[in-house]
């Protein structure tokens, strides 16, 4: 490895070892970019290694709320604007009970090369609140959200800095935060948010874009390898909107979803998540707030699995879709004991790194990054920042077809950067390598800060 990148890589372990997932998320994108810094002595000479891995800025704020009984609770909210090169910092907020500024960082670093991925102006950020939304009230969570914008809305701008959902934070709570924003500013500038509903806003696709992206790119690896997508039996984790876009666009393309899970277990479907009364049924289970999938095995009669995952079944694609470490390398050996060829990160850092260059390693697998597979959700979402800037609305159609492009070229722009540097066809290395890049010769261009 580049001697210059082992220091940094030092330097974060050493300054940040209370944060493991930002460590790990820094070591991973880094280690995949050392052929490029070998390359590139001009990037030591500036410093930039140690740059990136900064955050240009971040805030961390009370955010105080009454509950529906009268009593007060104190959360933590933060956003870290990692890095604006690029664009107006973009990232999601995600409002869950072990947020910290650890996850906040992770998700914040992976977002600056995911959005770069996208081909869109668009900067890195994240944020989020250790507020857990599961069991509270609709005038609760509104409480909450008015309170954690009243924090941060000075903060943000639709060309400062635009928040959007993620785990915890769906079109209700942007709806809350949007309202509270526009409150305060006395201006409508709704590009300050993506994710927004349909009537103030948002873009056709947006709920969905996650998913159809992930399956586009799927597509288009299994084509690289002279496969179709139709007939592929997949398993993925989660529940969610993520793995709803999934089920959506499988059942479009002729392939079958055959697992569901959440935290009580999973779902083993032979017949496929495939009917609409099925995908439908999905958002009734997340919108409950009971986060069990164990309802769908009672509602459609098939096979529960208790507190387990669904990485041992023998499937052809595997398609982590919940949240970070899910597949650690116990999972990993299962999954290559399976012979399964294609593994197909959706969520946000899923894999141990320990799996993760192990899983790289098997000479009959594919590997796919998640920040190449998920970078459909933001780039729809930056397809509506520009629907917000035009104060026009395109049609689904548009939409889709520009979502499906991106991804094509996002596939394609990972395996032509993993060949320059002799990689094969090593899409990990690729995503990093290509979303590094335009990143790092916009901070060159940018000077010294
Ligand atoms: N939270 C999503 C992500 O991880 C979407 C972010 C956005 O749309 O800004 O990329």
């Amino acid at each position: 490895m580049n001697a210059y990148v082992k220091s940094v890589i030092e330097n974060v372990k050493a300054k940040h070892s209370n944060e493991p997932e930002f460590v790990q998320a820094v070591e991973e994108v880094l280690t995949s970019i050392s052929p490029m810094v070998d390359k590139h002595p001009e990037y030591e000479k500036v410093d930039l290694l140690n740059r990136i891995v900064e955050p240009e800025r971040m805030f961390t704020f009370r955010v105080v709320w009454m509950d529906d009984n009268g009593n007060h609770h104190t959360n933590i909210g933060y956003r870290c604007q990692f890095n604006g090169s690029l664009g107006p910092y973009k990232g999601g907020l995600r409002f869950q009970s072990n947020v910290y500024a650890g996850i906040i960082k992770f998700l914040g670093f992976e977002q600056i090369f995911k959005n770069s991925l996208t081909g869109m102006p668009i900067g890195g950020g994240k944020g989020g609140s250790d507020f857990d939304p599961a069991g509270k009230s609709d005038g609760e969570i509104m409480r909450f959200c008015q309170s954690y914008m009243t924090a941060l809305y000075r903060y943000i701008g639709p060309d400062v800095d635009v928040p959007a959902g993620d785990m915890g934070v769906g079109g209700r709570e942007i709806g809350y935060m949007y309202g509270q924003y526009r409150r305060l500013k006395g201006t409508w500038e709704n590009g300050v948010f993506t994710g927004k509903g349909l009537s103030y806003g948002g873009s056709l696709i947006r709920p969905e874009a996650t998913g159809y992206g992930a399956m586009y790119y799927l597509t288009e690896v299994l084509k690289h390898k002279g496969e179709d997508i139709k007939g592929k039996i997949i398993a993925i984790s989660g529940f969610g909107n993520v793995a709803w876009g999934i089920c959506k666009k499988a059942m479009q393309l002729g392939a079958k979803v055959v697992t569901l899970s959440g935290p009580d277990g999973y779902i083993y479907d032979p017949e496929g998540v495939s009917t609409e009364e099925k995908v439908n049924y999905m958002l009734e289970m997340r919108n409950s707030g009971r986060n069990k999938v164990k309802d769908y095995a009672d509602k459609f009669g098939v096979k529960f699995i208790p507190n387990s995952k669904p990485w041992s079944e023998k499937v052809d694609v595997i398609m982590p879709s919940a949240m970070q470490n899910d597949v650690n390398m116990e999972w990993a050996k299962k999954i290559v004991d399976n012979g399964i060829k294609y593994y197909i990160e959706v969520a946000n850092m899923p894999t141990t790194n320990d799996a993760l260059f192990y899983l790289m390693e098997q000479k009959n697998m594919v590997v796919a990054p998640a920040k190449a597979v998920n970078a459909g959700g933001v780039g729809v979402s930056s397809l509506e920042m520009a629907q917000n800037s035009q104060r026009l609305v395109w049609t689904e159609e548009k939409v889709d077809e520009e979502l499906r492009r991106m991804m094509i070229n996002i596939h394609k722009v990972s395996k032509e950067a993993a060949e320059e540097y002799g990689l094969g066809y090593n899409l990990v290395a690729g995503a990093n390598l290509a979303g590094f890049k335009k990143v790092a010769e916009a901070m060159m261009a940018q000077g010294v800060f």
